[in-house]
């Protein structure tokens, strides 16, 4: 227990020292971004308390009228903002105005100190919260009463390290925090100052913000005005808002449906991709609204976990106001308005891909990976997410759409080619690629987790099948090429050949599953693939990382039967001495080592790796 009658003094967090400092010590061009956050917080206090009063109606004192008031003491020098939100117990002072609870903040300051100067333009629009309000003020109070509790408390700080918190007096549940304004901070002692940034950052707060008698705002949700009444500074201001987030948003969706389950959706696309887009959690951060009362942040049921980059709000007259969330949660009814939200998106995304395939590009940099998580998580709108993919392929570099490819197919293509690794400017270099490049074949080139998984249940796309190139016999040469690449491996089973294979089996043993000439390479001399029906070699890469598979499967060891040190080796097993022949033996280790190394792995042995490299060298030289 708190004792009720002394004053007790606390010292920030670290970080909130940190961030103090930056923000008391620096200058800003848009320091007036305090307002806006302060009247946030108010506003988030009504939308939390008006929610409590749905289950617990005594705990709302003036029922429904919700409201926050700005107050100028000219005397004093002091502005204040107060609400008839949820307020504050001592523990929750504690907590929330001592602390950086805010996601992202943490690394903010991280960026901060990175890049000095970037980071000071970015503090305006990034907002730091409540402790904005140290860009203005030398002292700030808060008084606060908890809906449903007795005590109410001051808190006060000079933002200098260390806060005090003492018995307050407040009638009403809710929160005022004072400002006491710095000497040039006058300027937000003027009424028409604080007019202008109300209207400018705050006009979409859906509670009234009183000036005495005036109210400052529209005061009406932003989602319920019509669209085409919506400016696109409104937009931005109220997606920071919702958001927290500082960019402008990348895509606008405001819509409203009428029927079996009528709902109105703004949402937003961040133009940068959030802090926390890939957690463990993959929380949803679209707000819904029960007829214009805030229910909760992070809805689970309401937005796919593959469109969590979503921002914004959903408001439906049609759910039920008097169940928890959790039950929300199961409504069927959510899932209607869910699977609408995602088609309305993913048709949103098309038609951006369409008609401005550059901005969507930037889009997909940001956001592309974790639209592909719809590929599995959501069969039944698989194929329009298909259609919107963009992958990196060999044809210049670019990203490119299914269609496009298989648009260039080339005569005799039956399948879509790909190649799945860590890094794609790696894999673009694969031994794996040669015979495609010089057939002129594109290949594509795919480097995100989650393709490894999408890969697993999609096996085609309009009647083309894909097929990975480090997996199974290629059927290149049934396809035919406008390039005059030359096509005379018409040796590869010339009786030479067969004799180095089998040396190099005999050599290798159980270490491959198979040694085969090739028709992928032209310019190496090796390459590993999986078996036909294997686990394909990145998903292998994969699962070792994660503890889930401990030995390679066996690969298969192809052999480029044009490749010069290919045809001496030929040359040198033919007959019987092969068998007993110490150099072919050390070239069969290292042709082996030399394709894992191409694929990003380790020789097996290192030092025997090295010795037999010597080896080799010494009878060259
Ligand atoms: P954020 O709003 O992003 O959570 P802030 O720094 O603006 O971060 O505020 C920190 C926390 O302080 C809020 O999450 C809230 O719990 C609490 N808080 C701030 N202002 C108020 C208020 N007027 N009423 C109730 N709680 C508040
Ligand atoms: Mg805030």
């Amino acid at each position: 227990m708190t004792d009720a009658t002394t004053k007790e003094t606390f010292s920030f967090q670290t970080e909130v020292g940190q961030l103090l400092d930056i923000v008391a010590g620096s200058l800003y061009s848009n320091r007036e971004i305090f307002l806006r956050e302060l009247v946030s917080n108010a506003s988030d206090a009504c939308d939390k308390l008006r929610y409590e009063t749905l289950t617990n109606p005594s705990l709302a004192d003036n029922t429904d009228q919700f409201s926050v008031s700005l107050e100028i003491d000219k005397k004093a020098k002091t502005l204040s903002v107060s609400d008839n939100g949820i307020g504050m117990s001592h523990d929750d002072l504690l907590e929330t105005l001592g602390t950086i609870a805010r996601s992202g903040t943490g690394a903010f300051l991280e960026s901060l100190k990175d890049g000095e100067k970037g980071g000071l333009g970015l503090i305006g629009q990034f907002g730091v919260g409540f402790y904005s309000a140290f860009m203005v003020a030398d002292n700030v109070e808060v008084l606060t009463r908890k809906a449903g509790e007795e005590n109410s408390w001051q808190w006060s700080s000079d933002g200098k390290g260390q806060f005090t918190i003492e018995p307050g007096d407040r009638g009403e549940c809710g929160t005022t925090v004072v400002l006491h304004l710095k000497k040039d901070a006058k300027e937000f002692l003027e009424e028409a100052r604080v007019r202008h940034i109300i209207k400018t950052y705050s006009d979409h707060i859906s509670f009234p913000v009183m000036l005495g008698t005036e109210t400052l705002n529209s005061a009406s949700a932003i989602w319920t005005r019509a669209p085409k009444d919506v400016t696109k500074e409104q937009h931005t201001e109220f997606y920071h808002h919702t958001s927290h987030a500082f960019d402008t948003p990348w895509l606008v969706l405001h819509n409203r449906v009428e029927g079996a389950v009528s709902h109105i959706s703004l949402l937003y696309i961040p133009s940068t991709a959030p802090f926390d887009l890939y957690d463990a959690e993959r929380k949803s951060h679209v707000k819904l609204y029960v007829n214009r009362v805030f229910i909760s942040e992070n809805t689970k049921g309401l937005i796919p976990t593959y469109l969590r980059f979503l921002r914004g709000v959903v408001d439906s007259e049609d759910l039920s106001l008097n169940v928890s969330r959790e039950m929300l949660q199961s409504d069927p009814k959510l899932a209607k308005i869910k699977t609408a939200l995602s088609k309305k998106v993913i048709g949103a995304l098309k038609k951006k891909a369409k008609n401005a395939p550059q901005e969507y590009e930037d889009f997909w940099q940001n956001f592309g990976s974790v639209l592909k998580e719809g590929l599995i998580e959501d069969p039944s709108l698989r194929d329009r997410l298909l259609e919107i993919c963009l992958f990196s392929s060999t044809l210049n570099g670019e990203l490119t759409g299914l269609s496009g490819y298989v648009e260039r197919c080339k005569d005799g293509q039956d399948a879509i080619y790909y190649m799945i690794g860590e890094d794609a400017k790696k894999i673009a270099h694969s031994p794996h690629l040669e015979g495609f490049r010089a057939k002129g074949v594109e290949v594509l080139l795919l480097s995100d987790h989650v393709d490894e998984f999408w890969l697993q249940h999609i096996t085609e796309f309009e009647g083309k099948t894909f097929k990975s190139v480090t997996r199974g016999a290629t059927d290149l040469d049934k396809i035919n090429s406008d390039e005059k690449a030359d096509d005379n491996k018409d040796d590869a089973d010339s009786p030479a050949l067969n004799d180095l294979i089998a040396a190099i089996k005999l050599e290798l043993g159980e270490v491959v599953k198979d040694v085969r000439p090739s028709k992928r390479l032209t310019d190496s001399p090796v390459c590993l693939i999986a078996d036909d029906g294997d686990m394909d070699v990145n998903l292998q890469r994969l699962l070792k990382q994660h503890g889930q598979l401990t030995e390679n499967m066996p690969r298969v060891l192809e052999l480029n039967p044009d490749h010069k040190i290919v045809r001496k080796l030929a040359e040198r097993a033919k007959g019987d001495g092969a068998a007993t022949d110490s150099l072919l033996k050390d070239a069969a280790h290292l042709l082996l080592d030399q394709a894992r190394i191409a694929d990003g792995e380790a020789p097996a042995d290192p030092a025997e790796f090295v010795r037999r490299l010597s080896a080799i060298m010494d009878s060259a030289l």
